[in-house]
């Protein structure tokens, strides 16, 4: 009989190993399950904010990946029975397999600001740490917003989805501000004192919205500064500090985060984020089990879509070396995150990287990859803006075409 694979989540971890073990062994049965019948991508999704895109320009229908004789399960995965090798559906229903790929992306750590939960979240205060509704509410708000009004970003601890995302927010709405609303400010408070990109955010903001000085379009608040936040007004928007208040017609908080559910009730999680063998991408607390993307503790990876689709693919390579009983090769993973800091301004960090099976950490090669150049041409900073939108472009083909 075929070997049977299936795939928990069909974001760009699932998708990409649905698709590969499918185009590597076309002999195998391949599952995939996830509640939506299709993937709206967080990456780009702060461009909705700004106005550079619509929602629909993110959202993918999973008809792709039928054509590659992927079988489409529309269901939440609500456990995982190692032994049996089962994955259990909301709906009642149990899948056999022989491997098993658990990508189900983040959940939120909803406890580390009293007065914030799922349903301010979706009603009033969104976090739009997900693309879909909570990005529209979120735009509509800034639309609606008075001129001159005030803009509070609150910025999890690490490790979280997309390190870079917060700040490549913040300038996607101080670049719809300067278009619609030039006396308005966005405050980023932080539960960090340092973040990804640091240098060149900050050199992105004062060329093109007057950081450090009075009239700066953005604020950025360290923890140590008093940007630390741990509760929530919600009725007046308030963000409660340990230094200072501070109040925001339009209030966006992205809490801190965890594996998403599944991971917790299938027993894959220890601390916050599943273990694996980093060779692999296999739970360290169950063979058989492949834990990808934000889920899994993929030091020093961070938390992003091209990491998730490097992890896919090395993880479809050793299914399908153990299925023929052969040893798994040397992995090697990639990651390039873009973000776009305003009109015709990109900035990335990129890297290769190869396993240190020692420490089981994955390692950046040295001389591999880097940040852009500090004070670069414009023509540099321009064609980074294209390789961000053609990179989005060819990830998702990688996931699903
Ligand atoms: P996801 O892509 O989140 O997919 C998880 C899937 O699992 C979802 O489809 C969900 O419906 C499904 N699921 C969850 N639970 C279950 C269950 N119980 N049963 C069945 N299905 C389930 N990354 C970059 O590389 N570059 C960027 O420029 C970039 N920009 C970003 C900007 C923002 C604003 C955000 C929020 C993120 C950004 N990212 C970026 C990060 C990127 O979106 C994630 O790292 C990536 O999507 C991780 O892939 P994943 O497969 O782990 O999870």
């Amino acid at each position: 009989a075929a070997r049977r694979v299936v795939v928990v989540g069909g974001g760009v971890g699932g998708c990409t190993a649905a698709k590969y073990l499918r185009k590597l062994d076309p002999s195998l049965a391949v599952t995939l399950i996830d509640p939506q019948a299709a993937y709206t991508s967080c990456f780009m999704s702060n461009e909705v904010l700004s106005g550079e895109r619509t929602l629909e320009s993110l959202t993918f229908g999973y008809d792709r990946l039928r054509a590659h004789g992927v079988q489409l399960v529309q269901d939440w995965a609500v456990g995982i029975d190692p032994d049996k090798q089962q994955v259990i559906t909301q709906g009642g229903n149990r899948f056999d397999y022989d491997a098993c790929v658990v990508s189900p992306g983040v959940d939120f750590k909803w406890e580390a600001i009293a007065g914030y939960d799922a349903q301010i979240a979706n009603e009033r205060i969104p976090h739009a740490w997900f693309a879909g509704p909570q990005t529209l509410l979120l735009r509509n708000q800034l639309q609606a917003m008075p001129e001159g009004g005030h803009v509070v970003i609150v910025a999890p601890l690490n490790p979280f989805k997309c390190p870079p995302g917060p700040y490549e927010r913040a300038s996607q709405i101080a670049m719809y501000c300067q278009h619609h609303k030039p006396r308005a400010k966005v405050t980023i408070l932080d539960a960090k004192d340092a973040f990804s990109k640091q240098g060149l955010y900050m050199e992105g903001w004062r060329k093109l919205y007057g950081y450090g000085t009075d009239n700066s379009l953005i604020e950025w608040v360290s923890a140590a500064a008093g940007g630390a936040v741990e509760e929530l007004d919600p009725d007046t928007r308030t963000l409660v500090g340990l230094v200072e208040d501070f109040q925001g017609d339009v209030v966006n908080i992205i809490p801190p985060q965890k594996a998403g559910k599944i991971a917790f009730a299938a027993d894959l999680v220890e601390g916050d984020w599943c273990p694996v063998d980093k060779g692999t991408f296999e739970s360290s607390r169950h063979p058989g089990i492949y834990v990808l993307g934000d889920a899994s503790s993929a030091e020093k990876m961070p938390k992003s879509a091209y990491a998730a689709n490097s992890q896919a693919k090395v993880a479809v390579a050793a299914i399908i070396a153990r299925f023929r009983n052969q040893e798994p090769g040397d992995p090697t993973f990639v990651n390039t995150c873009y973000s776009i800091v305003g009109e015709d301004f990109g900035i990335s960090v990129a890297a290769v990287y190869s396993l240190d099976s020692d420490t089981n950490t994955i390692e950046p090669i040295p001389g591999s990859g880097g940040v852009s150049p500090t004070n670069a041409s414009p023509e540099i900073r321009e064609r980074e803006v294209s390789y961000a939108h053609s990179w989005f472009k060819n990830v998702i083909n990688d996931m699903m075409e």
